[in-house]
């Protein structure tokens, strides 16, 4: 029993020594996890949002390249248009033109070109040399500003002015002009064709841009010829200190990036084009909101979820460690209870062991332990020693003081007795009524003896008055026994007892208050 409680005990250390804070590290587990998710989660959040950013970039500057290469191939026509004028002009003198055949070459290209309104041819002086139109229109051309910069600067190139309304029909063009030089070089007039607006407003407005998108057509000077939504009242005006010219001037030709509108303040993704060989610039923009729209709903949907999910294992890890808490606290419980019934299980042990008067060990230890004895001397082959004591006359001494005086008797002689074993492996027990014995284990003849005449002057020492004793206070006898049961094969526990016994009588014998030897068992 007390061998399995021993086990059971180190066993016990053992795991108790391997438990972890396994409280700390559960919500730590779980506090990492939910951060991982909700990193994750956020993660995935922001790679999809840019996904949709580059996905419409993408779109938006397609969308820019198809508007500008549209606008460039209707500019190429004019021109080339354009060209043929100057060069009949150049080549006939432009006050030489036949009226009759231009005005039927120009009205036929005008009748078939859906973007080219009217062409015109003026003089140096501004009057009407030639046109499209049916008739020619009285008065000169020389207050219109491309008129005016052609007549001042010599450049022969193509140039895009700032958007007119045509005299002849009101509506709102741009005039798209050349210049005419004299065979000298000097100022020989403008041709001009003017190029419907609503012809690229009707071709923008076929594009999905969204409801707050954009589509922007200007002169890369900033002046504005186009934007979608349209308002008459915008066109003309100058968008140079916006964010898509800036954007321009920056970073040249192409380009796409996230700009806040100077118009309306609202934030898009613009892709812009400069026009191959003409001074203008297409842009495209679809507005942040509208492009995140759709990711928005991703994100409040799918952080529910991520929401709901870490709300569960919060809820989840909450009751574990209400759970692990109140096994600890079993745990503890048990711990103490185990610890507490370990401690009677010591007290009630001691308690069936000893001896209730005296302390010392009971008979039923002494048994026990000189049989243990007896048998580990005739393993080790070493000797042990028996002591055997009975107080002096005591008989006399109960009936002279009266039992009560001859229990504290017995008490002070049982603690005179304790004090003469030193080993812990001795052991002093009553052996019953008046008779006490000591085992002495490992402890030859002369060990014996010392320890045995040590015990007989301590309780001497005592000074316990008896008068009915020979020498006027209690003394004691003893009978000392050292036994070699590993010699001796015939040795018993009983053997031994009796051989002490015996010797004992014979220190009675012999005159009380002293202690006789027995021979070892071998010589007996
Ligand atoms: P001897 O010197 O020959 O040993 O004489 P004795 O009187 O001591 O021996 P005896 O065996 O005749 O008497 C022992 C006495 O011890 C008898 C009994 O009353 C007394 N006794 C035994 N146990 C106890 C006890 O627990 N308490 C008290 N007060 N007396 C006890
Ligand atoms: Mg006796
Ligand atoms: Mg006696």
């Amino acid at each position: 029993m007390p061998h399995s409680t021993d086990s059971t005990n180190r066993r016990l250390q053992t795991l108790d020594a391997q438990r972890k804070p396994i409280m700390l590290r559960s919500i730590v587990l779980m506090t990492a996890f939910c951060l991982m998710l909700v990193g994750l989660h956020a993660w995935s959040l922001w790679a999809s949002r840019q996904g949709e950013l580059e996905q419409t970039a993408v779109s938006t500057a397609n969308m820019a390249r198809a508007l500008a290469s549209h606008a460039e191939r209707s500019l190429h026509t004019a021109d080339a248009v354009l060209a043929e004028l100057v060069e009949r002009a150049q080549e006939d003198g432009p006050g030489r033109l036949d009226g009759e055949r231009m005005h039927k070459r120009m009205a036929h290209i005008t009748a078939t070109s859906t973007e080219i309104q009217e062409l015109f041819v003026y003089d140096a002086d501004g009057s009407r040399l030639a046109t499209s139109l049916p008739t020619l229109l009285p008065g000169t051309n020389i207050d219109r500003e491309y008129f005016r910069y052609h007549m001042t600067h010599a450049d022969r190139g193509v140039r895009i002015g700032k958007p007119i309304h045509s005299r002849s029909s009101g509506a709102l063009t741009i005039p798209v002009t050349r210049r005419i030089d004299r065979p000298d070089g000097s100022f020989g007039g403008v041709a001009m064709a003017s190029l419907r607006l609503d012809f690229f407003g009707r071709f923008y407005d076929s594009f999905d841009v969204g409801q707050t998108g954009t589509i922007i057509l200007a002169i890369d000077d900033g002046t504005l010829l186009y934007r979608r939504p349209f308002k008459p009242e915008m066109v003309g005006t100058s968008i140079a200190g916006g964010p898509v010219i800036q954007l321009y001037r920056k970073s040249g030709p192409v380009g796409t990036a996230m700009l806040v509108a100077r118009i309306d303040g609202i934030e898009r993704l613009y892709s812009y084009r400069h026009l191959d060989g003409f001074p203008l610039l297409v842009a495209t923009a679809q507005s942040k909101d509208e492009i995140l729209r759709g990711w928005w709903i991703a994100v409040i949907k799918m952080s529910c979820v991520v929401v709901f999910a870490v709300g569960m294992l919060a809820w989840g890890v909450r009751r574990m460690v209400r759970q692990l808490r109140v096994r600890e606290a079993l745990e503890d419980e048990l711990r103490a209870a185990r610890a507490a019934l370990e401690l009677r299980n010591v007290t009630l042990r001691q308690l069936a062991d000893s001896d209730d008067l005296t302390r010392l060990a009971n008979r039923r230890r002494f048994d026990e332990t000189l049989a243990a004895e007896h048998e580990r001397a005739r393993r080790s082959g070493l000797p042990f020693s028996l002591v055997l004591l009975d107080v002096d006359h005591f008989k006399k001494f109960n009936d002279r003081y009266g039992h009560v005086a001859g229990d504290d008797c017995l008490r002070q002689v049982a603690g005179a007795i304790a004090t003469g074993p030193r080993r812990p492996t001795d052991l002093a027990a009553r052996y019953g009524g008046e008779e006490f014995a000591v085992i002495l284990p490992d402890t030859d003849r002369d060990g014996a003896r010392a320890v045995a005449e040590k015990i007989r002057q301590a309780v001497l020492a005592l000074g316990i008055g008896h008068a009915d004793s020979g020498c006027g206070q209690v003394s004691i006898s003893l009978g000392v026994h050292t036994c070699r049961p590993s010699a001796d094969t015939a040795s018993t526990p009983l053997a031994c007892i009796e051989a002490a016994d015996a010797a004992l009588y014979r220190a009675k014998m012999d005159g009380r208050n002293r202690l006789a030897m027995c021979g070892d068992s071998v010589a007996a």
